[in-house]
C-alpha cells in the first residue's frame, strides 16, 4: 500500500519514489564482505536514500508518494499502479547496480540513469539530465551514461520516469558506500536538486543532517524509517504511518530499555547508533536462517550446503537410513565420530547393501 507524505505548503507537484526492491528480494545484495561479517542488501541503500530524499522534497513543498513504504515485498506492478492512480508528476526509482556476485570478477563501477526506450528526447530525458548533472558532481565515480531500457517501472508509468543506478554492489569501494550515511544523504541531495531544477523550484539545500532528533509529534519519512526498524526488531506493533505518536514513543522506550540506554522515548543519534547495530545483527541472523532453510530443502540438513564437501554422500546416507544426523535437522558434518559410531555406520552400511531393514534408535 503506497503512502502519501504531505508538506506544510504544497508546491502543486507530486513525486513518486521507489526504493527498487524489497529488503528480501533474492540476489539483490553485495558479495560477502569479511570486514562487515555479512553482505549488504541493495534495499538497505535504496530505502535509506529514499527516506532522505523524501525529507528533502517535503522541505521543498513536494508531495511525496512512497510506492513501497513497507518491508513486504511490493511488486513492480503495485508500485507503478500506485503512481498512476495518484497522478504523480514524476517517478524516480533508486537502485544500486550489479554485474556479477563476486568482487574479483566484476569489472564494472560507476553511476548511470535510465529511461524507457526512445524517451531520452522527451521529458523523462530532461529529468534524467537534471538529476545526472548533480550526480556527476558528487563522490567521484565513473559516469556510465544515459541509458534507455525496457524496465517495468519505466514502461508502465504514465509520467516521466527515471531509474538511477548509484554504484555497483560488486565493486568493493562502491559496495561500502551503500551503508555510509553521508553517501546516502549526498545521493538524496543530488536527486533532490535535480528534481527541483526540473520543476524550476528554487533549491534551498538538503539540511537533512540537522534533523537528528525525532520525538513525539514529529512526522515524515525519517519517523517511518524508525518505525520500520523498530517493527523488524519486534518493538513496534503499530501501523507504519510516519507519525511519532504514543505507540512509537513506547517502542523507542522498549528498545532503549533492552539496549540499556537512556529511556527517554526520544529517537536521537545514540538510539540511532544502537538501532543500526541491532539491525546489522538482525540482518545477519535472518540471512543465516534463510540459508539454513534452503539447505534443508536441498540436502536434507540445515547445516549441509548443496555442493559442499561430500554433500551427495551425506544426503544418500540419510535417505538410506545409514546416518541420519543429530536431530533438529542438523547433521554436524565436521564433528568427529567415535569408534563405536564408526562401527555402527559400517554395520548399517553393510546391512543396507545386503538389503536388510535398518533400525536406528
Ligand atoms: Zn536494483
Amino acid at each position: 500500500m503506497a503512502k502519501m507524505l504531505y508538506p506544510e505548503i504544497w508546491n502543486g507537484k507530486t513525486v513518486a519514489l521507489s526504493d527498487g526492491h524489497g529488503i528480501g528480494t533474492p540476489g539483490k545484495r553485495t558479495p560477502y564482505i569479511p570486514e562487515l561479517g555479512r553482505s549488504i542488501r541493495e534495499n538497505e541503500f535504496n530505502r535509506k536514500t529514499v527516506a532522505f530524499l523524501s525529507e528533502i522534497l517535503l522541505a521543498h513543498g513536494f508531495r511525496v508518494l512512497l510506492v513501497a513504504p513497507t518491508d513486504q515485498d511490493t511488486s513492480l506492478r503495485d508500485r507503478t499502479n500506485a503512481a498512476n492512480r495518484h497522478n504523480a508528476d514524476i517517478y524516480v526509482s533508486i537502485h544500486f547496480n550489479a554485474m556479477s556476485f563476486d568482487f574479483d570478477y566484476s569489472r564494472a563501477d560507476g553511476i548511470s540513469t535510465h529511461v524507457y526506450l526512445g524517451n531520452m528526447k522527451y521529458m523523462s530525458g530532461d529529468l534524467a539530465r537534471s538529476i545526472a548533472k548533480y550526480l556527476k558532481q558528487g563522490t567521484k565515480q565513473d559516469w556510465r551514461g544515459y541509458k534507455e531500457n525496457n524496465f517495468h517501472e519505466l514502461r508502465e508509468t504514465n509520467m516521466p520516469a527515471v531509474l538511477t543506478e548509484n554504484g555497483f554492489m560488486d565493486d568493493r569501494r562502491e559496495a561500502l558506500l551503500m551503508i555510509k550515511e553521508s553517501y546516502q544523504i549526498e545521493t538524496a541531495a543530488e536527486h533532490g536538486q535535480g528534481i527541483c531544477d526540473y520543476f524550476n523550484i528554487a533549491w534551498k539545500g538538503a539540511n537533512v543532517t540537522e534533523k537528528n532528533w525525532l520525538k513525539r509529534g514529529d512526522t515524515g519519512a525519517k519517523v517511518l524509517e524508525a518505525q520500520r526498524d523498530l517493527k523488524e526488531l519486534g518493538h513496534y506493533k503499530g501501523e507504519l504511518d510516519g507519525s511519532y505518536g504514543p505507540a512509537t514513543e513506547d517502542a523507542v522506550k522498549s528498545f532503549q530499555k533492552e539496549q540499556g540506554i537512556k529511556e527517554d522515548g526520544i529517537f536521537g543519534p545514540n538510539t540511532q547508533k544502537h538501532i543500526n547495530a541491532a539491525m546489522d545483527k538482525y540482518t545477519a541472523a535472518e540471512e543465516d536462517e534463510k540459508q539454513m532453510e534452503k539447505n534443508l530443502k536441498e540436502t536434507g540438513f540445515k547445516d549441509v550446503e548443496k555442493d559442499s564437501l561430500l554433500q551427495k554422500e551425506i544426503t544418500k546416507a540419510k535417505a538410506a537410513g545409514i546416518s541420519v544426523g543429530v536431530g533438529n535437522g542438523m547433521f554436524d558434518p565436521n564433528q568427529t565420530i567415535t569408534r563405536a559410531e564408526a562401527a555402527a555406520l559400517v554395520v548399517r552400511g553393510v546391512e543396507y547393501a545386503m538389503g536388510k531393514e535398518i533400525e536406528i534408535e
